[in-house]
């Protein structure tokens, strides 16, 4: 398997097996991406699929899809305080991963 220096986490690592699709966006993932965040991203995109109620043929949802892989896989972690941007994606959290937030007294 070839190494791969990963557009999302940055570590040089084990690629994805294979292309995970025959477009541009899966030869970028697959050149660009670590197969431990692809492994993310499958993980996520299920989460994606049984929240919204996904079909898979349907073109919208898998638009809807790659849109949201892309920005998984390519939102550059941005440490620096961004201040004026409400272009921020959306912080979702699927409802059984969401940690208990324990009030503070
Ligand atoms: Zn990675």
């Amino acid at each position: 398997m070839a190494m791969v220096t990963c557009s999302r986490c940055g570590e040089t690592r084990e690629g994805m097996a294979f292309q995970p699709f025959q477009n541009d966006l899966g030869r970028r993932a697959f050149e660009n991406i670590c197969a431990i965040c692809w492994g993310e991203w499958l993980k996520t995109q299920q989460q994606l699929i049984n929240h919204y109620g996904l079909n898979l043929r349907d073109p919208d949802a898998q638009k809807f899809l790659m849109k949201q892989m892309e920005e998984f896989l390519w939102t550059p972690v941005d440490s620096s305080a961004s201040s004026g941007t409400d272009q921020k994606p959306e912080d979702w959290i699927p409802e059984d991963q969401a940690p208990p937030t324990p009030r503070k007294k």
